[in-house]
């Protein structure tokens, strides 16, 4: 079976239990309207999908999913648009209470920006320009674990660009507001793929604690 052609099988399995089910954790998904109260903001590697990881369903989670799971600080003059434009919807209109940014481990794309300020190599692709939003992250490895293996100073990496994303998110009006008057709260995850785990942020020791 080609890869095509189990995407269909799958979805066919999917068909038949949504058309089943219309009455019980499909039901009113056809309406406008707000359906998950929780935004994720995740990598779009293939093996960290929030909906898998967290055995959610359809219309459980709102989901962005970018290289690395950046969030660049908010810039009205940016013409960046894609996931502040998401952020936005989320905030304003589907009124999410909570936002998750996840990480995770062995990321190709902070894998990509440490070899890529190693190597000193000009930043022309949009690979690159995306995650210069990591790359305050990736230089304070680099001076902190020169010594470290590759994979090491992503690890690390990754951990401190969620940090920063986490940081990036207040800077939007909208977030501060609603974080303001305790409306929407802002969640730090890292998934670790060697072990399965996940870990939390916390915000006030700077640093990361099983979660489960
Ligand atoms: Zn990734």
């Amino acid at each position: 079976m080609s890869d095509i052609d189990a995407l269909v099988a799958g979805f066919k399995e999917f068909h038949e239990v949504y058309t089943e089910d219309r009455e019980g954790k499909y039901h009113g998904l056809a309406e406008y309207g707000p359906h998950s109260k929780i935004l994720m903001i995740a990598c779009c590697d293939s093996r960290v999908d929030p909906a898998i990881i967290t055995n959610s369903s359809a219309g459980d989670l709102m989901v962005i999913r970018n290289m690395a799971n950046l969030v660049p600080p908010y810039d009205a003059a940016s013409t960046s648009y894609e996931t502040p434009a998401a952020i936005e919807f989320a905030a304003c209109y589907l009124q999410v209470e909570h936002i998750v940014v996840m990480g995770h481990s062995r990321c190709a794309g902070i894998r990509s920006l440490l070899t890529r300020l190693v190597d000193d190599s000009d930043p022309t692709r949009p690979l690159d320009k995306w995650t210069v939003v990591a790359e305050p992250a990736a230089k304070q490895v680099l001076i902190e674990m020169p010594d470290a293996d590759l994979d090491d100073q992503s690890c690390a990496c990754s951990r401190k660009a969620l940090a920063a994303s986490l940081n990036n998110l207040r800077t939007y009006p909208w977030i501060a507001e609603r974080l303001s008057n305790k409306s929407i709260a802002i969640h730090g995850w890292y998934f670790n793929l060697a072990t399965g785990e996940l870990e939390r942020y916390q915000e006030d020791s700077e640093t990361f604690e099983q979660l489960f």
